[in-house]
């Protein structure tokens, strides 16, 4: 005997009300309760609106292979062109169209187009210009994210519950600067030396940077900003004193998209 769709769609919401607990998936945790799972130990770094500056002077080949290689070692981000066991390859087309970055470099007029300039000195157009999540002070995947998986907290920093993500992408699709990366596959055989105090993902969910959390919270820099060894800074914006207040006071920076009113919060000084 067949049921209906109208049916269907009824049943499986009662059965994951009952897998629930009687609670809608919407209630399971708010974002407060994620914020406490995230540890602060009294060390802590604490900011009104975190913001990066990249000063794109000090940074070259070297420096930001160095930066994204900090972040995806810490973060467990696979590296699907290199699996740990020859059972798990995969064709290189494969490998490079469902690659997951927190962090990676972009050339001038792929970060920031719309600011075409016909006479753009040369070696800005070589750079490698670092991009990552920009934690937008209107991020346009916080609104279209059905389950709140992506939320933001009072400090700026867009966050991503990798528990409530269903995996819609709908996230994907309301962020402007292809910032999220979705697991299309289990990516643990990808990750060869995983760091044990950082969570690992699953097949089906959305994940991104989220500025290190988990290194503020023990009162430790973002992971990309050590390793950049001066070419970033980290702080609050809404801190005069603070080093990314000093450095946009005393240097022209840019933002990517600043006309799509996202509000980025991560700077270029180039
Ligand atoms: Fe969201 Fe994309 Fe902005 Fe990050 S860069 S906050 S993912 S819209």
């Amino acid at each position: 005997m067949g049921i209906n769709r109208r049916e269907f769609i009824r049943i499986a919401g009662l059965s994951t009300l009952i897998g629930l607990g009687g609670k809608s998936a919407w209630e399971i945790l708010a974002p407060g309760e994620v914020d406490a799972a995230i540890a602060e130990k009294p060390q802590a770094l604490k900011a009104t609106r975190w913001a990066m500056v990249i000063d794109m002077r000090k940074v070259d080949e070297q420096v930001a292979a160095r930066c994204a290689q900090a972040c995806h070692l810490v973060h467990n981000v696979p590296d699907l062109s290199h699996p740990m066991e020859a059972k798990d390859a995969l064709p290189p087309e494969v490998a490079a169209r469902q690659q997951l970055k927190w962090l990676w470099t972009e050339q001038f007029y792929n970060a920031f187009p719309g600011d075409e300039q016909e006479h753009l000195a040369e070696e800005v157009k070589a750079k490698p210009f670092m991009v990552l999540c920009n934690h937008c002070q209107n991020p346009p995947c916080v609104r279209v994210c059905p389950t709140k998986a992506t939320f933001q907290r009072e400090d700026g920093i867009v966050m991503m519950d990798m528990h409530r993500c269903i995996g819609c992408r709908f996230c994907m699709a309301g962020c402007p600067f292809s910032a999220r990366s979705f697991n299309w596959r289990d990516p643990r055989p990808y990750i060869k030396d995983e760091n044990k105090d950082y969570p690992t993902r699953e097949i089906g969910v959305v994940e991104k940077c989220l500025f290190c959390v988990e290194r503020l919270a023990v009162g430790l820099m973002p992971a990309c900003v050590e390793a950049s060894q001066g070419a970033m800074a980290f702080g609050d914006l809404n801190d005069p004193k603070s080093q990314v207040r000093e450095w946009l006071r005393a240097n022209f920076a840019i933002r990517r998209k600043p006309y799509l009113g996202t509000n980025p919060q991560v700077y270029y000084i180039v």
